[in-house]
């Protein structure tokens, strides 16, 4: 139950674009899990580290590795693997950094994921118990499934379009996670077929986390597509919809001015513009970083309006800090958590992150990153931790279905009935 060696190597994200997988080495297994990336960071992420070399445009991961391999593997062997949190803040402490910036969130969190799943092996448990272990809880039949925000349009950063809003998302809301997905993957292809009759073929070219990026600019033709695409599959009583405006990304800090379908907007006036939208999409129940991060009172106005109808989560506002998670809960930001691992760190913490935001009455959401690999860790993270909801992606492309895929397996398989 001691460690014996850390590893990580270069493995390639859903971008192209280079990351880690470490691998823990154990008596009987050699575990490894690799990491994501995002692409509109917010600005108070824990830092990931990137060369800032000439290959790949800067962000090759060279230092991260040799930190992994020469600097904190070594100091972590003969550590007991079940030590998450000594080990997880033996790392803080050999960082020395506030933010990770000396070693990487990225090094760190690889070799913190790593032993969290390497512990479960060992104990011969899924990762889901495992993690709901280190939470001091234990999942069972009846335990719920989270239930998923799926981006089936893409836009803002992660598409090549002008459309503002980063994700519009469908929000099924049967119990199995198995019917959620499935009746997802139904609008999914229903809204395919909308989409290339109405704009021609080039419009089911998909967005970085696999939703489709047609060449619109106004969010509430996007609303209204997926609105169709629901109706025609016949789901119209199961179905709500979601919107991450990702708003840092359309927001110009020297004009302070959002720029939304060829407009500029004010805080005040976007505010209209929500209102406006809120009133004509009755089942938009779920809004992410519709401000940009440091409009903080235009936040608060929002969720003072809206906290009612509505989850209202901080995930650029928040970045699963636990500092500013407990601002955001103390000033009323918002009343949901988008919770991301790598934007913090280290497993201890983002679990830290969930109860403070649980513990409070918020809703947490744990979430995909737009530069994803096939890894399924956040699925046993957001079913061990019993989280409200999950976000990773439309139901295609591997780097995303590979998450979905686990849940069905979990729910298929290890809870049969
Ligand atoms: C998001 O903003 O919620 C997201 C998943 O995108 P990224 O990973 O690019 O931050
Ligand atoms: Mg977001």
């Amino acid at each position: 139950m001691h460690i014996k060696k850390i590893k990580a190597i270069k493995v390639f994200d859903s971008r192209g674009i280079p990351t880690l997988k470490t691998f823990v080495y154990t008596d009987n297994y050699i575990t490894g899990v690799s990491i994501p990336s995002g692409t509109s960071a917010g600005k108070k992420e824990a830092v990931e580290l990137r060369d800032k070399s000439k290959a790949f445009f800067g962000k090759d991961v060279t230092k991260a590795i040799d930190n992994v391999n020469k600097i904190i593997g070594p100091r972590l062997v003969g550590e007991f693997l079940l030590d998450q949190t000594r080990i997880d803040n033996l790392m803080i402490e050999l960082d020395a950094t506030s933010n990770k910036s000396r070693l990487g969130s990225n090094a760190i969190l690889s070799i913190s994921a790593a032993i969290c799943k390497a512990a479960s092996k060992e104990l011969d448990v899924p990762l889901y118990q495992y993690i709901a272990r280190l939470n001091n809880k234990k999942i069972d039949k009846k335990t719920n499934f989270p239930k998923p925000e799926l981006n089936i349009i893409n836009g803002g950063e992660h598409a090549g379009t002008d459309l503002a809003f980063q994700e519009f998302q469908i929000l099924p809301n049967k119990n199995k996670i198995s019917q959620n997905i499935s009746m997802s993957a139904e609008i999914y292809l229903q809204l395919k077929e909308i989409l290339s009759k109405k704009y021609g073929k080039s419009s089911i070219n998909v967005g970085y986390e696999g939703g489709f990026a047609p060449n619109i600019t106004d969010p509430k033709i996007a609303l209204d597509l997926m609105e169709q695409a629901i109706k025609k599959s016949g789901y119209s009583k199961d179905v709500f919809l979601g919107l991450d405006c990702a708003a840092n990304s359309f927001y110009n800090e020297k004009s302070k001015k959002y720029f939304v379908n060829n407009k500029n907007y004010s805080s005040s006036q976007l505010m209209e513009y929500y209102a406006d939208l809120l009133k004509s999409y009755k089942q938009l129940k779920s809004i992410e970083d519709p401000f940009f991060e440091e409009d903080k009172n235009s936040w608060k106005e929002f969720t003072k309006k809206y906290s009612s109808k509505m989850n209202i989560i901080g995930d650029d506002l928040l970045v699963t800090n636990p500092k500013l998670i407990k601002e955001g809960i103390d000033k009323k930001y918002c009343n949901s958590l988008l919770l991301k691992p790598n934007q913090i760190g280290t497993i201890t913490e983002t679990i830290k992150s969930f109860n403070l935001a649980r513990d409070n009455g918020w809703k947490v959401v744990v979430s995909h990153r737009s530069g994803e690999t096939e890894d399924s860790f956040i699925s046993d993270l957001a079913f061990g931790l019993n989280s409200d909801y999950i976000k990773f992606g439309a139901p295609a492309r591997s780097d995303r279905n590979s998450k979905y895929n686990r849940l069905l397996e979990i729910e298929g398989v290890y809870l049969e009935e």
